[in-house]
């Protein structure tokens, strides 16, 4: 079991166990040894690059997503049965470590202050601009509702989000999506009407209807055209298993 495998960074001749296991390999592990790997990931660009990936992931990518979420609930649950009291033992060594720093480095009280000034001049200028938007809306509405055309011009998927977010708010459905989930759901359909194969007046569908307890989450979503979606109306057809073989996007 134990057979000696080589690392291609450092050279060395290793156990598998001081490798990661990795599926894609021929070899079944890492390239990298678990030492070579864990070095290259703590440089600071690295790690930047790693960070930012995972993140662009995490919002691109709904299994993704689940995993990680899954994942850090199970570390916690983890730490919760091993480390009873971690939780309030981190806390403490914080509060510790914030008063020890506010008492010996200036530099730490500056930066901090630096940061709740720049948050609330942040927070200011967005509330500041939504009311400056609202006065004017009650002002010229006939601006107002041509701004807001432009807007839903100019972002469609954002637009279509914000409409059946507003829809699963109501409907108290799990789940949240935004634009990136509209056009990943178009761009998986292949663009179409998955019941007509119209590519005109495409319309996001929730497969268990949001008010049969459907979530609005992009696995319960589909590409319907308006009129194929209007007569699907409340019924749960998930028109990508019906299509089978011929379902043209990836599901
Ligand atoms: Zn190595
Ligand atoms: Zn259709």
């Amino acid at each position: 079991m134990l057979t000696s495998v080589s690392c291609t960074k450092c050279k060395n001749n290793l156990t598998a166990d001081r490798f990661y296991k990795d599926s894609r390999s021929n070899r079944g592990v890492s390239s990298w040894c678990k030492a070579c790997l864990r070095e290259h990931r703590s440089q600071p660009a690295v790690r930047k690059r790693i960070s930012a990936n995972s993140s662009k992931r995490y919002h691109n990518n709904q299994a993704y997503r689940e995993r990680a979420i899954a994942q850090a609930t199970r570390r916690i649950e983890r730490l919760r049965e091993e480390k009873p009291g971690f939780r309030e033992a981190q806390l403490e060594y914080q509060r510790g470590y914030h008063k020890d720093q506010k008492a010996n480095n200036p530099a730490y009280t500056e930066k901090r202050k630096a940061k709740q000034r720049e948050a609330s001049k942040t927070a200011d200028r967005k509330e500041k601009a939504a009311a400056q938007s609202r006065r004017f809306r009650k002002a010229h509405p006939e601006k107002g509702r041509a701004l807001s055309r432009r807007w839903v011009q100019a972002n469609p998927e954002a637009a279509r989000a914000m409409k059946i977010r507003r829809r699963a708010r109501k409907a108290n459905a799990p789940g949240d999506i935004c634009a990136l989930d509209i056009k990943a759901v178009f761009e998986r359909d292949g663009d179409q009407c998955l019941a007509c194969g119209a590519t005109e007046h495409l319309s996001i569908d929730h497969i268990v209807p949001l008010v049969k307890g459907g979530t609005n989450l992009r696995d319960n979503l589909q590409t319907l055209c308006r009129s194929c979606n209007s007569v699907k109306h409340d019924k749960t057809i998930d028109y990508r298993k019906h299509l089978g073989s011929r379902y043209r996007g990836v599901a």
